[in-house]
């Protein structure tokens, strides 16, 4: 192998990408070095282009959605070998050792990393991470298929398996986009009964598709109706990032359901407790997994052959890339292919 990569690294907050030659980093102790053969680009990634995220040192190179090839393991790594093809995720590593880890939290770990943040990430040939945060990729998912799926999936896909609704249930899912469109086949693959709601009318044939039983146009009807009508949700998992779409769909929750928020609204999210109280509903909030989460999730999605729609760039086009994904323009992923 050659001794330098190519890796896109954000220089300073606010700033441009810049395309650097770097030497190909070793793993430490506990580390595997993955050849990256695609990374998604994640709207989380703001987070490092803009500095809205404490504690991130620059450069940094961005990107939580890496999936690969072992190229090698550090010292201490016994799970992995050369040549095993991984993914890594947002949930970066944990330590094994606070009150979250003894508890087998360990995404709540009080010492996670996430990586791209702590660690630079997989907008790059080569990156190093940390043994505990890798999943397994089945044979037959592609690599660009298996990127999104370790944030984008793993979101929707995880909030869906840990919430109560059971097959048959009627089971929403709001926003028609990067998560949304993976959570209606995740959903329709469950066994729930799935309604698609999104303000775009165009969206229908594609969310049918994808297993959406029924369509809400929510630029021209109340979803808090329509679910009603349908007997109410026990589950409605809302990954459009606006407050008002979390709000309009608490009222139609049925007896103990739950609104999953994933999408972060920019602003504070106002309930009706009457409406709570009545259904004894709650509105709560999910994000990404652990590794054998991610692993779950691909293995899922091989066996009921769910992919992500995705766009795919080459690691030079990087800034095109991201701002088809910040400005919406993306049906529905990116992925860059270092
Ligand atoms: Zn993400
Ligand atoms: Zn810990």
């Amino acid at each position: 192998m050659t001794d330098t990569m190519r890796a896109a690294v954000v220089p300073e907050p606010g700033a441009e990408f810049e395309l650097v030659e770097r030497e190909v980093p070793d793993p430490g102790p506990g580390e595997v070095r993955v050849a990256v053969e695609a990374c998604g680009i994640c709207r989380s990634d703001e987070f490092v282009v803009e500095g809205s995220y404490p504690g991130v040192s620059y450069p940094r190179v961005p990107g939580h959605e890496i999936a690969g090839t072992v190229e090698a393991v550090g010292d201490d790594v016994d799970a992995w070998e050369p040549g095993e093809r991984v993914g890594a995720g947002w949930h970066g590593g944990h330590c094994f050792a606070c009150e979250a880890c003894r508890r087998g939290q360990f995404l709540q770990c009080e010492n996670a990393e996430i990586t791209g943040l702590s660690f630079d990430g997989g907008y790059a040939e080569y990156a190093t991470v940390p043994a505990e945060a890798l999943a397994a990729i089945p044979d037959d998912l592609d690599a660009v298929d298996a990127a999104p799926l370790l944030c984008a999936g793993i979101t929707t896909y995880n909030a869906l398996r840990n919430s109560d609704a059971r097959a048959g249930d009627l089971v929403a899912v709001v926003g028609i986009g990067g998560l949304g469109h993976l959570g209606v086949q995740y959903a329709h693959a469950a066994g729930y009964e799935t309604v698609a709601v999104s303000r775009s009318p165009d969206k229908e044939p594609l969310a049918r598709d994808l297993g959406a039983d029924h369509f809400v146009n929510a630029a021209e009807e109340e979803p808090a109706e329509r679910l009603r009508e349908l007997g109410g949700a026990s589950v409605v998992l809302t990954t459009a990032p606006a407050s008002d779409a979390v709000e309009s769909v608490v009222g139609g929750l049925g007896t103990d359901g739950s609104v999953i928020v994933t999408g972060i609204p920019g602003e504070p999210v106002s309930v009706d407790a009457q409406q709570l109280v009545g259904t004894r509903g709650a509105v709560e909030g999910w994000g990404s997994g652990h590794a054998r989460d991610s692993q779950d999730t691909l293995e899922f999605s091989a066996l009921r052959d769910i992919t992500p729609e995705i766009e795919t760039y080459a690691l030079d086009d990087v800034a095109d890339a991201y701002d088809r994904m910040v400005e919406n323009k993306a049906r529905f992923r990116v992925v860059l292919e270092p």
